[in-house]
């Protein structure tokens, strides 16, 4: 069932004024469409909650800017990142889920039913709300690191580090995703540069004396990268060591890969004033479940989770958020 309304808002973005559009009322709404959001999708609709998906700005979510997938059960030959999404929709489809274009805008989720407006224009009453919006990672803004993104340049070793074997590559970063990316690929890679911009390393005592023995890993504290160089795929880095300082000099490595390793940002600033988050800004679920703070909203994928952050972690906790969006539908029965 849907009703018709129509409203006019401010438009923050170009200041006009933007005609609602009819709100539609849904059962479940699933924000995201990486690996939670489809697979929560899958679920929901075999539970006949017919769930609407919001793709959002990155349809697919992070997946789609990897290359190949290898450590995704039921791929025994490995996958490419947009075909495994695209599986993923067809799944979802194939059950009857509403898949948008569109980005959400705004949401009010001080009283249920909820209110989430998408592109600004189009509102969704819905009963309940699935979010699972990932998390982006973050790059150091250098123009040749996104020349090399996909050829070389990579924010995911356990995703791209199987293709580095016996070479070498460098991992910038201080705290424990550097610390643990660089022992993961010094586990196949001949040697590992871990690119350190202070005299010191943030990460845990116990990563950083890990990383201090291994003995591939070549630690260079006090160096910050200034260009990733290569031909058609990334062959060195630029590094300016004790940078600002009277003693800066230039430093060139020869490497294959390079990988960023600076932290996450999670995309929940969109639900901050309702959903509890932790100092990052990673969403609160209670242990064992997706439940938020907020009976009816639930919470899947890297949005919740800062220390997995695999398509296949994403996807299990996407299928319990289906179930208990399920379950607390029957109850409110
Ligand atoms: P952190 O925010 O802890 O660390 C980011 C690192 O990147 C810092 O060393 C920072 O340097 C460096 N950095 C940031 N921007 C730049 C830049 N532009 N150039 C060079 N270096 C830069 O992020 P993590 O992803 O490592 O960890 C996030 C959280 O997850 C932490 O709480 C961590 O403990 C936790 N975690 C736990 C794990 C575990 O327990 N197994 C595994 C992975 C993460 P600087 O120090 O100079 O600011």
């Amino acid at each position: 069932m849907s009703f018709f309304k129509t409203l006019s808002v401010d438009d923050s973005n170009d200041n006009k004024s933007v005609e609602m559009e009819a709100a539609e009322n849904v059962k479940c709404l699933i924000i995201g469409s990486g690996p939670a959001g489809y697979t929560a999708a899958i679920y929901a609709a075999r539970a006949n909650l017919n769930p609407v998906v919001i793709q959002g700005m990155e349809a697919g979510g992070q997946l789609t800017t990897t290359t190949e997938v290898e450590n995704f059960p039921g791929y025994p030959e490995g996958v490419t990142g947009p075909v495994m999404m695209e599986d993923l929709k067809k799944q979802a489809e194939r059950f009857g889920t509403d898949i948008r274009w569109g980005e959400v805008t705004s949401v009010d989720f001080s009283k249920r039913p909820f209110n989430v407006v998408v592109d600004n224009k189009k509102p969704f009453i819905a009963e309940t709300v699935i979010i699972a919006t990932g998390a982006t990672a973050k790059y150091l803004g250098l123009e040749s690191e996104e020349r090399y993104k996909g050829a070389g340049v990579s924010a995911c070793a356990t995703c791209d580090g199987f293709f580095y074997k016996d070479m070498n590559v460098a991992v910038v970063g201080g705290g424990d995703t550097a610390a643990e990316e660089a022992s993961y690929l010094a586990s196949l890679a001949k040697k590992v540069y871990l690119i350190v911009r202070k005299p010191y390393m943030r990460a845990s005592k116990a990563m950083i004396k890990r990383v201090e023995n291994t003995p591939n890993i070549e630690i260079l504290y006090e160096h910050n990268t200034k260009e990733i160089t290569g031909t058609n795929v990334v062959t060195g880095a630029t590094l300016i060591k004790r940078k600002g300082q009277p003693d800066e000099e230039e430093v060139k490595i020869a490497i294959d890969g390079f990988f960023v390793a600076i932290g996450h940002k999670p995309n929940s600033d969109l639900f901050k004033d309702y959903i509890e988050t932790d100092e990052v800004g990673y969403i609160k679920t209670i242990p064992g479940t997706s439940k938020t703070n907020v009976e009816g909203v639930f919470a899947a994928g890297d949005i919740q989770d800062s220390t997995y952050r695999q398509a296949i972690t994403a996807a299990g906790s996407g299928c319990m958020a289906a179930l208990d969006a399920e379950r607390f539908l029957g109850e409110q029965e």
